[in-house]
């Protein structure tokens, strides 16, 4: 999560600096091309002065030809005045058009062959005309009144090639201004393109950050039920399935199996299955080649059908997508496979969350094995394997309180004959191992819910559920039997056996309650050692006791014993 975060803050930033460079970029196009704009505007005004002062020339160059013509015809000296005052007018014109057009030769070249020709033409036209009109006139006009000076061509040769520089000068311009407009519309477009190209991406990742918001949201209410729902499963089968379901709900795989190994470790029991899921049970060697036990962690392989795919033999598909996960709580716990018929890629983050749940199940599991284990060893008698004697009265009271009218228990008290001698006779480690020879030889006589326990020492406690006494007598009968034929090898060449005597006591015919029928097993018992051990001994009705002390009197009893 915390990593998407950044991812996105790491994206917004880049967003923040595209927009800022946009900017920027803008802001210099315009800073670096605004000289040239101020260039263009002042060579713009500079060429319309030029533009006034050609067509001034022009109007000077007329107005010299006009006044000649009209001193030529009329000897007026006014003509020559205007004549005079346009040379004048025109030298100023012409200077101020040379200085203005220093950094253009064209058309300073333009301006000085005007000069030249109209220098020429005054001197070989005009001056000479003035000249003929003082000197009298008459024949002397001649030359110049008929037809036109060959001397003006030159002049307006000139004066067109300086409309033809203007108009270089003027194109050229109108380039510059063009270029101009043409660079700070493109840094604009582009600048402009950038920050809606920005704001596009801010709009797309603010989307996109909310519906990561909303997976986060979504995958923490999974993970808060499933966690609530395994909290509370009864067992395996119910961690399994919360945990597929939840996975179904994260990534919604089509199949799926989860294999739990069963408490003696040896097999790996289908658990939970969803979808067509191929489930079996395995052995462990099998559980153990699957890909993901291998790795020790989650193993995917996103497209079986691609080459070199690596196929789980636990789960054989040909194409398509599989996940194998192992479950591991300190030590395996057992796998889960998830299957999605179309390849699909799984993101770093939904492996992760896949993974998470997994763990989560394994845990679970994993804990309720170690409390079922520390809750066998607080009912457990270490020495045996039996229950122990705590167990046994809780087992017995709670028989005795949910007991049916009709319905009987029988309980049997037996005690080891003359152990202290077999201590003292092969040691204590050898008595040990009676005592664990005598725990086979009761569970051997046990069905299911009979309860057998070592209620201390060498004496065990057994309840039968729903025995009559001649039965219960029985069955006590086969326990000592199978005891007296149990030939213990102690040592090399040293074997012996034990003996065990047993008391039979009945509800509710005797006693209704545990303490009363505890008591009435043991005074037959009491019996049985007193009539020489190695026998059983059942009391009868007449031994009923509900409470109060141990009988002293002998009342009338069944006994059996051995031959
Ligand atoms: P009886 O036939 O009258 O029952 O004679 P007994 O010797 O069995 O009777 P007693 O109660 O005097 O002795 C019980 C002996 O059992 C004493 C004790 O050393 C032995 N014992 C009790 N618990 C254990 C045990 O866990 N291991 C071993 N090896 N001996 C035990
Ligand atoms: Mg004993
Ligand atoms: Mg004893």
């Amino acid at each position: 999560m915390r990593h998407r975060i950044s991812r996105s803050n790491r994206f917004l930033v880049a967003i923040a600096g595209m927009m800022a460079l946009a900017i920027l970029l803008v802001g210099f196009a315009y800073a670096f091309t605004e000289s040239e704009r101020l260039d263009i505007q002042r060579d713009s005004s500079q060429a319309s002065d030029l533009w006034a002062a050609a067509d001034r020339l022009a109007g000077d160059v007329n107005a010299q030809e006009s006044a000649i013509d009209d001193y030529l015809f009329s000897a007026d000296p006014q003509a020559v005045s205007r004549y005079e005052a346009a040379v004048t007018d025109e030298t100023s014109v012409a200077a101020r058009m040379q200085a203005g057009a220093v950094e253009l030769p064209g058309l300073l070249s333009a301006i000085t062959e005007l000069e030249n020709a109209t220098a020429t033409w005054h001197s070989s036209f005009a001056q000479r005309a003035i000249a003929a009109v003082k000197a009298g006139g008459g024949a002397a006009l001649g030359p110049f009144t008929s037809g036109s000076s060959p001397d003006e061509e030159p002049v307006r040769a000139a004066l067109a090639q300086l409309t033809v520089q203007l108009n270089l000068v003027e194109s050229n311009l109108r380039l510059r201004d063009d270029a101009l407009a043409t660079t700070r519309t493109a840094a604009t477009a582009f600048g402009l393109g950038v920050l809606v190209l920005s704001a596009v991406l801010s709009l797309w990742l603010v989307r996109r950050f909310g519906r990561t918001l909303e997976k986060d949201a979504l995958r923490s209410v999974i993970l808060n039920q499933f966690t609530e729902a395994i909290s509370f499963a009864a067992d395996d089968t119910a961690v399994a399935k919360a945990n597929i379901d939840a996975l179904t709900l994260l990534v919604h795989p089509d199949a799926g199996v989860t294999h739990v190994l069963n408490h003696s470790q040896d097999r790996a029991v289908p658990e939970s299955i969803l979808g067509g899921a191929v489930a079996e049970v395995l052995t462990l060697k099998t559980l153990s080649t699957c890909a993901g036990m291998i790795r020790s962690s989650m193993y995917v392989s996103s497209d079986l059908a691609a080459p070199l795919s690596v196929h789980c033999p636990i789960y054989p598909a040909d194409h398509g997508t599989l996940a194998c996960i192992p479950l591991v709580s300190g030590e395996a716990i057992g796998a889960m496979h998830l299957y999605w018929e179309r390849p699909r890629a799984l993101p770093v983050e939904i492996r992760r969350s896949v993974a998470q749940f997994a763990a989560h199940a394994a845990l679970a599991i994993g804990n309720r094995r170690l409390l079922s284990l520390l809750a066998g060893q607080a009912s457990t008698d270490a020495r045996t394997g039996l229950a122990n004697s705590r167990t046994f009265d809780l087992a017995l009271e709670h028989a005795l309180a949910s007991r049916a009218d009709d319905e009987v228990i029988a309980v049997l008290m037996l005690d080891l004959d003359y152990f202290k001698d077999f201590n003292d006779r092969h040691g204590h480690p050898s008595g040990d191992e009676a005592l664990r020879t005598f725990a086979e030889v009761l569970r051997s006589c046990m069905r299911d819910g009979d309860l057998a326990s070592r209620y201390g020492g060498e004496e065990f406690a057994v309840m039968l559920p729903g025995v009559d006494t001649e039965a219960a007598v029985t069955i006590a009968e086969r326990i000592r039997s199978r005891t007296e034929l149990a030939i213990m090898s102690l040592a090399p060449g040293i074997t012996d056996r034990i003996t065990v005597s047993i008391g039979v006591a009945e509800a509710p015919i005797q006693a209704l309650d545990r303490t009363g029928l505890l008591r009435i097993a043991d005074e037959a018992l009491y019996q049985a050692k007193a009539d020489g051990r190695n026998r059983v001994v059942y009391l009868g009705e007449a031994a009923m006791v509900l409470t109060g002390p141990r009988r002293e009197s002998g009342p009338t009893y069944a006994k059996s014993e051995n031959a």
